[in-house]
């Protein structure tokens, strides 16, 4: 029987690197999927419907819920920010590890749900980095900016919830680390 694949969240400081991170893991690996969140929040520039996110209005996010369509959902920085049920369960029945690259709050709902799955916490080497990552990026003000930083500090809190802590310093590093804690959780025989 094929083995069900690994559920994997990403969470991580917003500008530690995760983005980059995920795409790395996905172009070296093709036993990793990506879930797309739908999302309240307005496209960033270069975003694309259906790449980045599922960019909708609250309503039809609020009806989503209510027919029981998200795996997990959360608000952050004003905004709803949830992950698509079907895709997610389709993909693990066919052996695939699935990435959901989401904040704290959707990762501990996740946990509930599906005990068996992995929570990664990616953090940059040090804060000063993840300052200047956020302000390096150019796509967020600096209201912004200063409101996802004081959201990193509010989920440091929540850290020690994760199964692994990855400190994002060399990336490639970075991605071998993830993809032997990923083989080794799909190796252990109970969890
Ligand atoms: P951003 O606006 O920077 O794209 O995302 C803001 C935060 O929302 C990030 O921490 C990101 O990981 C998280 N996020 C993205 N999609 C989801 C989702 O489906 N559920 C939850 N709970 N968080 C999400």
């Amino acid at each position: 029987m094929e083995q069900k694949g690994i559920l994997i969240v990403i969470s991580g400081f917003s500008g530690a690197g995760k983005g980059t991170l995920v795409r790395a893991l996905l172009k070296k690996y093709d036993e990793y999927v990506l879930s797309i969140s739908m999302t309240t929040r307005t496209p960033r520039q270069g975003e694309q419907e259906g790449v980045e996110y599922f960019f909708t209005d609250r309503e039809h996010f609020e009806e989503t819920i209510e027919r029981d369509g998200l795996v997990e959902y959360a608000q952050y920085c004003g905004n709803y920010y949830g992950t698509p049920k079907a895709y997610v369960e389709e993909q693990l029945a066919a052996g695939r590890n699935v990435i959901l690259e989401i904040e704290i709050q959707g990762a501990l709902k996740v946990k509930k749900k599906y005990p068996e799955c992995l929570l990664i916490f990616v953090t940059p080497p040090n804060v000063e980095e993840l300052e200047r990552r956020l302000v390096g990026r150019g796509t967020e003000s600096r209201e912004i900016i200063k409101k996802r930083m004081s959201r990193a500090v509010e989920e440091s809190e929540g850290v020690e919830a994760y199964d692994y802590i990855v400190v994002n310093d060399r990336l490639e590093e970075c991605v071998e680390e993830i993809h032997y804690l990923v083989n080794a959780a799909r190796r252990a025989p109970v969890r």
